[in-house]
């Protein structure tokens, strides 16, 4: 079986990987010389993301975290994360991905820009060539995944992050649920021991300047370094992810935690289940729309409560709740990519309050019931 891989980011290389593992022969289409740049991502994931990707990950580890730390502004709240949350260096990552992919035989065409790809598996490139399957990864912004009318087509979140000379001498994440810094979205500050790296996202572009400097003002940051950014995808996933031998995965697809916009765990999950299905002997193209399909499944149910937590000031409160349990304190410990087990959490830790807090959280902004009550149904 002959699949072409387009796009040499996280994605395409992570596609490439498993299906190499899986012994199929790759052929990656990149249309820069280089793999990684520019840099947008902030680089954080689960210990179970090491784990998906191997060796490339746990060599490209510049930090590692136990907890993170939960900040509304007025109450700060720590969870244990299982397995620990890691700071990858994302340019390295990707360049050890690419050369680990051609060690296993990858066949690479770098400085190559797809031009078109068809679902009976035509790729034209200057050339064209026929393969089994296309796996589609070119970002968000990508025109192969547009031509097709394939893929993920909401407005994005715009996401910053600065990297800062400064050393705090903590070793912490805090993600900032602040409507001041950021209205529907959050901020999150990485203090490492060398530098911190910290950054907002906002729905409208032109809001992350002044968000920024509330932020650098709140948390006191300084000397900045420097500065990259892009498209966060939110969700939910495009209710199409394949369509004859063409499989939109990525950025391009929304396979992303709604939450977040975390691309590395679902791409890498769907990756995996594909690679597994292979090995059983299951067709590329039916092991690929199946793998789509079940993580595409998963991310829609976490959509709901995303949009619930972060619209309507959800998560603000539950912080507080949890805050006047037991400040600064871990107060229970979390799947770093299953964070809809916090509300639970909370509930656990003070039923009555929760109740209350989510009656009045009703009582101001009715048009939220709907939404809550479509996040907790099954
Ligand atoms: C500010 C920010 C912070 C983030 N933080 C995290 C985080 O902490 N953890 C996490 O898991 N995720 C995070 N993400 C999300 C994560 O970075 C993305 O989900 C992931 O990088 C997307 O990878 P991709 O390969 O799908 O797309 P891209 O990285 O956009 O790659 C697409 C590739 O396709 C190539 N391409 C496009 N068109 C063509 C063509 N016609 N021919 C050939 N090549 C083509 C491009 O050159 C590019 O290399 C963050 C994102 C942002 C913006």
């Amino acid at each position: 079986m002959k699949v072409a891989v387009i796009g040499g980011g996280f994605s395409g290389l992570i596609f490439s990987l498993k299906l190499l593992e899986a012994g199929v022969d790759v052929t990656l289409f990149e249309e820069h010389e280089v793999v990684g740049y520019p840099p947008h991502c902030t680089g954080l994931v689960s210990r179970r993301v090491l784990g998906f990707i191997g060796a490339p990950a746990f060599k490209s580890i510049v930090s590692s975290f136990d907890s993170i730390t939960l900040s509304n502004g007025r109450s700060r709240v720590t969870l244990r994360v299982r397995g620990g949350v890691f700071k990858l260096e994302r340019v390295k990552l990707e360049r050890l991905m690419l050369e680990e992919a051609l060690s296993r035989g990858l066949k690479a065409f770098m400085g190559v820009a797809v031009k078109r790809v068809s679902p009976r598996g035509v790729v034209e490139y200057g050339d064209s060539r026929i393969f089994d399957s296309i796996v589609v990864a070119d970002g968000y912004h990508g025109l192969i995944h547009r031509s097709l009318g394939v893929g993920y087509f909401n407005p994005p979140v715009y996401g910053v992050n600065i990297e800062y000379g400064m050393v705090t001498g903590s070793r912490r994440v805090t993600v900032v649920f602040d409507s001041s810094i950021s209205r529907g979205f959050f901020s999150w500050l990485v203090e490492m021991d060398h530098g911190v790296l910290a950054g907002l996202g906002a729905r409208n572009p032109k809001l992350l300047a002044r968000g920024l400097r509330v932020l650098e003002g709140k948390f006191g940051l300084r000397h900045r370094m420097l500065a990259y950014g892009g498209p966060v995808i939110t969700g939910p996933p495009a209710e199409t992810l394949s369509i004859g031998r063409v499989h939109v995965v990525g950025d391009a697809g929304g396979l992303n935690k709604p939450l977040t916009g975390g691309g590395l765990y679902p791409n890498s999950l769907a990756a995996s289940l594909a690679k597994r299905m292979i090995l059983e002997g299951v067709d590329v193209n039916t092991a690929l729309s199946k793998s789509l399909n079940t993580v595409s499944s998963m991310l829609r149910k976490q959509y709901k409560l995303a949009k619930a937590i972060l619209e309507g000031g959800v998560i603000e409160r539950i912080l507080d709740l949890l805050a006047g349990e037991e400040v600064g304190e871990a107060v229970g410990s979390v799947d770093y990519d299953h964070y809809e087990e916090i509300p639970s959490l909370a509930v656990r830790r003070a039923f009555w309050k929760t109740v209350k807090i989510g009656v009045r959280t009703i009582v101001e902004n009715p048009a939220l019931l709907p939404r809550i009550a479509l996040a907790i149904l099954p």
